[in-house]
């Protein structure tokens, strides 16, 4: 088995990570910290909770132990990333890896917080800068960015970064820096445009791409099938009762959702609360902090606020809504299972909404194991034809999920899950009454 003496980590930083309690590099740890320390540009396709944050900060610490070559204040490394709550978390882990650098700055360049403070730091010599593209592009703007010792550029969630329309400001930040550093880029798929993108901006690149499923091998998913918003939110209520959790985060498609729901689960005795991207930045770092100590059980959120999320305490995801995109699946249960903790990740779709869940399907290239809470059977079946749960041909996937036998519950819970297939009980009443259209 690897170990971190093995990756050429400066001794300081493998000093940071014993304590830190890491003993055993992840496989994308293995495979791309060494090849960056070797000075190779990367495209590296690994999901959150791989353990990729750790890969590309070990090699761009292992480069600021080093004194700087270049004059100026500037940075020497730029971590790109596509949310503020990402961009902390980064800084945080740098922090930590980077411990025993006693001179090590760091600056995180995120909107929503005061220039002001982000003017004065930028005003000393900083090792690295951590920022979202558009307020990295707002100091730029104001010539307060010098990237003449720029050694290292690295890309998070460079196709997130894309989705969300960063495309411009990453071009323009990319030229603005010497063309001889080194660039690092992390994606969940290298496909597509992210792919294109990743080609123009770097130099015979090392491409490292981890299996997507070995992430989430600690992650048991279920998908349950409702008939409309009154049976989600009567499944919601049930899965909150029955499941076995210290932390959840319960996904839906609308700011307003967030809020309903939070709302409503605050009502019912929990601590609950909301997160997304309407909320002033100070009120988001407030409920981060919040779930991170333990004061919120259960956070409501959007896709993007909760990316970078890292509080190994949640044990539960409901997805309330589908993700919009696919990729967004992997990324919310990623919230779950953190550092080599179990967990479990309950999708919920409306039975109309079997395609959606197939594209998930496609792109996770295995099949959900659909689940039925007793008493709460939908009555609207997903058209035939549908393959998970059908007993069709599974696709071979190695012994994925779609192998797995629900039916056990999540923890001894009372009644638990059962497979649909089994589930005897014919159609419940109340179903069509209370249809309502969704708002997405
Ligand atoms: P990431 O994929 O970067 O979001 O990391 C997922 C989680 O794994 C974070 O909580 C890290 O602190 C943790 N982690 C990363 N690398 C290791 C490692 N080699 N050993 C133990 N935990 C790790």
């Amino acid at each position: 088995m690897q170990k971190f003496s093995d990756l050429g980590l400066a001794p300081a930083i493998a000093k940071a990570l014993e304590k830190a309690g890491y003993d055993t590099p992840t496989p994308v740890q293995g495979e791309a910290v060494p090849a960056a320390i070797a000075g190779r540009d990367l495209l590296v396709s690994a999901q959150t909770g791989s353990g990729k944050t750790a890969a590309f900060l070990l090699p761009a610490l292992t480069r600021v132990s080093e004194r700087s070559k270049g004059a100026g204040n500037g940075p020497r490394v730029l971590v790109l990333t596509p949310t503020r709550e990402l961009a902390q978390q980064v800084e945080k882990n740098a922090l930590v890896y980077g411990e025993e650098l006693r001179w090590l700055r760091t600056v995180t360049l995120v909107g929503g917080a005061s220039f002001g403070f982000q003017t004065r730091a930028l005003s000393r010599p900083v090792d690295i800068i951590v920022a979202t593209p558009g307020r990295l592009m707002d100091h730029m703007r104001s010539g307060r960015i010098d990237f003449s010792r720029l050694e290292m550029l690295i890309l998070d969630e460079a196709d997130r970064m894309l989705d969300m329309g960063f495309i411009e400001d990453i071009e323009t930040i990319v030229a603005a820096t010497p063309s001889e550093r080194q660039t690092l880029l992390f994606s969940a798929t290298l496909d597509g445009i992210v792919g294109k993108m990743a080609e123009r901006m770097t130099r015979d690149p090392q491409r490292i791409e981890i299996e997507r499923k070995e992430e989430s091998g600690n992650i048991e998913e279920h998908l349950l099938y409702a008939d409309d918003n009154n049976h989600k939110q009567r499944l919601l209520d049930a899965i909150l009762k029955e499941a076995n959790f210290d932390q959840a985060v319960v996904f839906t498609a609308t700011k307003i959702g967030s809020e309903e729901i939070a709302d409503k689960l605050s009502d019912m005795g929990y601590s609950a609360a909301c997160l997304h991207g309407d909320m002033p930045q100070s009120w988001r770092n407030r409920t981060l902090n919040d779930l991170r100590r333990g004061r919120i059980k259960i956070l409501v959120a959007t896709d993007v606020a909760a990316r970078g999320i890292d509080v190994p305490g949640i044990g539960l995801v409901v997805n309330y809504d589908l993700p919009k995109q696919a990729e967004d699946y992997v990324h919310r249960i990623g919230r779950t299972g953190r550092a080599g903790r179990s967990g479990v990740a309950i999708t919920i779709a409306e039975s109309r909404e079997f395609h959606r869940v197939r594209r998930i399907e496609q792109y996770l290239k295995r099949q959900l194991t659909e689940a039925v809470i007793q008493g709460l059977e939908p009555t609207r079946r997903p058209p035939k034809g549908r393959p998970a749960g059908k007993g069709g041909p599974r696709r071979s996937n190695g012994g994925g999920y779609g192998d797995r036998k629900p039916g056990g519950g999540y923890g001894g819970n009372r009644g638990g899950y059962g497979d649909r297939n089994r589930s005897s009980s014919g159609p419940r009443q109340g179903g069509s009454g209370d249809r309502r259209p969704r708002s997405e």
